[in-house]
């Protein structure tokens, strides 16, 4: 024998997401392939393997285990040691070893792979027509899971016994369903059924197609999903589309559309190569894609609005019903208003009997709420804009070593952030803090994540704001015992966009959003600040304007405009704004310009969403909103409707040093706005003259730092952010300023990603 042809002994470890995914299987293939002996077992922390044979094909096998991992696995590392033969005989699958203390990471639901499909479609399969068809590439995880490891009995699938061929795909380690959790067939597994709103079955032999059929009549239907229960109408029916509006009590803010596949998202948006490459990916989120003038879904599903939310089907239910609909539905998250998700079949009856007129139910139990994850490609990248299913409960990569800690984020679209060596678990979208029902969400899953990943927070970051709910929540750990960190909103915004990217060393951070409270007091939201993990300096801001009333303007823009006009411009200045603005009452005219006046319950702000409200009003856009950021999103669409969109013209505006501060004064902004009005230059051309000035003076502001900040590394974050008219204009000005400018990738850059920045400022601290 040769000295190369002697066996050698390989241990190796693989981390990353490697349970749950296939891979003992492919490892299984993989080694006897190579002729490889030895065995592979999951344990608590990674997979682990012992192989033995010639040095090359053990070589041969390490490159392929990396290089042919199946689709969902997700490898960070893989560490190889080499140790004497022992002299195995076969190669085999062993028993899982559990090790409490040990973290393993969970993969994300996962949209319906292509095999599943095929079986899915194919008349002469036992899972024809079965909607609850999955394998180890697809279908639910996180949703099912209840604690680690990954198996049945710990997932809510322990209910349904396999029938015997079940249980031989099962055992199999060379079918695509060995030790696929959730495996099923229509046999052994959950079963959908149709019942009418109050409970009762309606009598049918196909509930899926009956279900279309009454969506092509017109009524709204609660489908019960992965992550929670979904209501769908025809989103081709204005009446459809209205009543469920209705119903729903949500009047305008845009619902999001599933359509059956690609070629019918293209008939309805265009879609581009990367937007497609989303769409089809195996997260499948909902994508804001550029809605055609065409299209036959009613405007009514997103009023006002440029950009529609498609998605194509990710559960074997969803393509079954779409498939037999031929219909775009609106697919929208089954609560009221800005509750959260429900998720149980008899909550489900009690909370939306009210809005849906049937409900297509099934006995699988959904353990964790799991709302659609949203994302937006600009500039040829994608970025998120609420993070949940196919993407939570992956963790956010850290390039450093943190320690365990909690953020609990802000207020608005909230989200909670567990730390763990290199891993940020950012939590999938919560939602408004605003209510009991979602303050109990996130405090069950908090508890769910630091049980899943074995996380034991040492500190617990908060927002400064002491009566958000978040903040109360952190409070009451603090009685526990435990340290509390409380982060400034805007810090936390620019460190989240820095983890977001990688990035270590200081930056210059603009953070434009709508609220946040600042160290002084006030109500921050148009931020220029020189920070790192550390610390944060801020540098620079827009001017302080009063708010009157407080946040209840938020809800009414026109009364942000008022105060503005008379805190910049003086009467002369809001006698010619109101002339432009439609009917404004003069009771509520003298109350604000009291509160301005006397300075009654007017908080100041810098807020750049506010400065977007105003102009907004003041334009005759939108006076009053029903959903956030609604005032800002009309005027960037007022935009889109110019001849000339192109155009680089903007407004005047100055800035004023003091001390190391510089700050944006709008008063010339304002006067110009109106004079541009007087003349009967339309909206649009405002509106895109207006975006060119707040993007001239991020450049401006940006120039002006830098020195002082020793970087040429701008980030930018914030919900304004968003705003791709505005977003695009901005980079390319600070780009063609030879500035590094990061944007939001991974994480939104709304308050969904406060909890990052929090969580890895506090670990530092
Ligand atoms: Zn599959
Ligand atoms: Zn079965
Ligand atoms: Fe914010």
């Amino acid at each position: 024998m040769t000295k190369a042809e002697a066996p050698k002994l390989a241990r190796i470890s693989v981390r990353g997401i490697v349970q749950g995914v296939g891979f003992r299987p492919f490892v299984y293939r993989l080694a006897t392939d190579l002729n490889l002996k030895g065995w592979v077992c999951n344990t608590s922390e990674d997979v682990r393997i012992e192989i033995e044979g010639p040095r090359d094909s053990i070589d041969k096998f390490c490159l392929n285990l990396k290089a042919q991992a199946p689709p969902l696995a997700h490898i960070e590392e893989i560490a190889v040691t080499h140790l004497p033969a022992v002299g195995y005989r076969d190669f085999d699958i062993r028993r899982s070893l559990v090790d409490k203390g040990k973290c393993q990471l969970i993969s994300p639901d996962i949209a319906t792979c292509r095999t599943c499909l095929d079986e899915l479609s194919d008349p002469n399969d036992r899972r024809y027509r079965y909607p609850f068809t999955n394998c180890t590439n697809c279908g639910p995880r996180f949703t099912i899971i209840e604690d680690m490891p990954y198996d049945r009995p710990k997932t809510t699938m322990r209910s349904f016994a396999m029938c015997p061929r079940c249980q031989a795909e099962y055992d199999n380690p060379l079918d695509r369903r060995f030790h696929a959790q959730p495996n099923a067939c229509p046999i052994c597994g959950p079963r959908v059924e149709l019942v009418d709103n109050r409970g009762y079955a309606v009598s049918c032999s196909d509930a899926m197609y009956t279900a279309g059929q009454m969506l092509k009549a017109g009524e709204i239907v609660a489908i019960k999903g992965l992550g929670g229960f979904l209501l769908a109408c025809d989103a081709t029916s204005e009446l459809a589309v209205k009543s469920l509006r209705h119903r729903k009590r949500r009047s305008s803010k845009p619902f999001a559309v599933m359509v059956e596949n690609m070629e019918e998202a293209k008939r309805h948006c265009y879609i581009s190569m990367e937007e497609e490459g989303l769409l089809t990916s195996p997260q499948s989120p909902i994508v804001l894609a550029r809605w055609r003038q065409d299209s036959t879904v009613s405007r009514e599903v997103a009023p006002n609005l440029r950009y529609l939310g498609v998605m194509l089907p990710y559960t074997p239910l969803h393509h079954i019903l779409l498939s037999d609909v031929h219909l775009p539905l609106v697919m929208t998250s089954g609560n009221l208003s800005e509750e959260p998700i429900a998720k149980d079949n008899d909550e489900a009856l009690r909370r939306l009997s009210g809005i849906a007129d049937y409900f297509l139910i099934h006995n699988r139990d959904i353990y964790s709420r799991y709302d659609d994850s949203v994302a937006m490609v600009e500039r040829g990248s994608s970025q998120l804009i609420r993070r949940a299913r196919g993407y939570a409960p992956y963790p956010i990569p850290l390039k450093f070593k943190v320690r365990p800690v909690l953020g609990c984020g802000a207020h608005l679209k909230n989200t909670f952030c567990l730390t763990r060596d290199k891993h940020a678990f950012l939590s999938q979208h919560i939602g408004d803090m605003e209510n009991i029902e979602t303050v109990e969400h996130f405090a069950d899953t908090v508890s769910l994540y630091e049980r899943l990943f074995r996380i034991k927070p040492v500190a617990v970051a908060h927002d400064l704001h002491p009566d958000y709910l978040a903040t109360r929540y952190a409070m009451e750990m603090n009685k526990g015992g435990i340290e509390l960190i409380p982060v400034q909103h805007h810090h936390a915004h620019v460190a989240s966009c820095m983890a977001d990217n990688g990035l270590q060393s200081p930056v210059i951070g603009v953070v434009f959003d709508g609220t946040g409270l600042g160290s002084d007091g006030h109500i921050w939201g148009g931020e220029f600040l020189v920070a790192d993990y550390h610390s944060s300096r801020r540098v620079g801001h827009l001017e302080y304007l009063p708010l009157p009333g407080g946040d209840a303007a938020t809800r009414k823009p026109y009364r942000i405009t008022l105060a503005y006009l008379l805190a910049l411009l003086g009467e002369e200045g809001l006698r010619q704004g109101l002339a432009l603005m439609k009917d404004v009452d003069n009771a509520e005219l003298a109350i604000i310009q009291r509160q301005v006046e006397k300075r009654l319950n007017s908080p100041l702000t810098s807020s750049i969403g506010r400065l977007f409200d105003a102009v907004s009003a003041l334009l005759g856009i939108r006076g009053e909103i029903d959903y956030e950021g609604q005032a800002a999103i009309e005027l960037e669409m007022a935009a889109y409707k110019a001849p000339h969109e192109g155009e680089e013209d903007s407004y005047p505006y100055s800035v004023a040093e003091d001390g190391d501060l510089r700050i944006i004064k709008v008063c010339d902004l304002f006067s110009t706005v109106i004079k541009d009005s007087q003349q009967g230059v339309p909206r649009s051309g405002i509106s895109v003259k207006f975006h060119n000035t707040v993007a001239q003076m991020v450049k401006h502001m940006c120039l002006s730092i830098t020195g002082d900040a020793a970087t040429n590394k701008v980030v930018l974050s914030g919900g304004v952010f968003q705003n791709r008219l505005l977003l695009n204009k901005t980079v390319g000005l600070l780009e063609r300023s030879n500035f590094e400018v990061y944007t939001h990738k991974q994480v939104p850059c709304n308050d969904g990603g406060i909890s990052l920045g929090q969580a890895v400022i506090a670990s530092f601290a």
